[in-house]
């Protein structure tokens, strides 16, 4: 009970910086995601390279590697040291990909395109964002707290596109409403002779969002329904995360690290309950506000 309230009261993470409008990233909460972790296999050839809450995603091929979210600016140089703890260079990164043009989550995009000439593929709703720092995100542009370093993607993702590389087959599955572009990821991978469907699950929380004539982002309401639908219709093994809070990152990687016979990630109950609750968590909302505004 204590971990379900912990996981509902924390989905709403970015609540945090609402009351910490300093510098969007040296307020507590931000450097609380953003804690060093020893990086780690997850299954087959996924590995962890992100932080302690903002996580990132290194999927490695034969013929390079594809990284999914970079993080705050300041999670960077985490990203680079991780990669390389792992035997991995930097510079094998083909493919840079983001669950949602949020600076914790997009901020070190640029620098790491820099870094690794990799090909930034991106939605079309997120790509206008990345490309203007945040600027014209619906609800936070303008606030220059949530602005980041601007970064052009190389390429528009379609919904459905698989993405090829070395092998690798990554499935987009467009999950907008948090952001109006917001992307997930399915791929399969095999281990010990089973084959397992993961996936990469894009930021789903409503924030303080309005629903009902938001002027800024009409289709809000029907996107969020249509990405919470895309979601249960997933039938997914191994549950990952935008945030590592969704799906208990330091928990499983702690019991993986200690030598669990079941690999913790594999999980499929915990991602369909998660979805079950941020969907009710959403309808309950829209439903709310409706009722006020009759
Ligand atoms: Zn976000």
């Amino acid at each position: 009970m204590f971990k379900k309230l912990a996981v509902l009261s924390q989905i709403f993470c970015l609540v945090i910086i609402f009351s910490n409008l300093s510098c969007a990233q040296k307020s507590d909460g931000d450097r609380k995601m953003n804690q060093p972790v020893e990086p780690f296999r997850i299954i087959g050839n996924i590995y962890y390279v992100g932080a302690s809450d903002v996580t990132s995603f290194l999927i490695t091929t034969p013929r390079g590697h594809i990284l999914i979210d970079s993080g705050f600016t300041e999670t960077v140089p985490q990203i680079k040291t991780n990669v390389a703890r792992l035997g991995f260079k930097l510079e094998d990164v083909k493919i840079l990909l983001v669950n949602h043009a949020h600076y914790d989550h997009c901020g070190g995009l640029a620098e790491l395109k820099k870094l690794t000439g990799a090909r930034l593929l991106a939605s079309p709703p997120d790509a206008a964002v990345l490309e203007d720092g945040g600027a014209s995100d619906f609800r936070f542009g303008g606030d220059k707290a949530f602005s980041f370093a601007p970064v052009k993607p190389d390429e528009l993702l379609k919904d459905g596109q698989e993405i090829d590389l070395g092998g690798v087959k990554l499935k987009t599955h467009f999950t907008f409403g948090h952001t109006k572009g917001a992307t997930s990821w399915t791929t399969d991978v095999t281990e010990k002779g089973k084959t397992y469907k993961v996936v990469f699950m894009s930021s789903a929380t409503t924030l303080d969002y309005t629903f009902v004539n938001n002027e800024k982002y009409p289709q809000i309401a029907d996107d969020f329904t249509k990405t919470y639908q895309t979601f249960k219709a997933i039938k997914a093994d191994v549950f990952l995360a935008s945030h590592g809070q969704f799906f208990d990152l330091l928990g499983k990687a702690e019991s993986w690290r200690a030598g669990a016979k079941t690999n913790p990630f594999i999980d499929p109950e915990g991602y369909q309950k998660f979805v079950a609750e941020i969907t009710a968590a959403f309808e309950k909302k829209l439903n709310a506000e409706k009722a006020a505004k009759k």
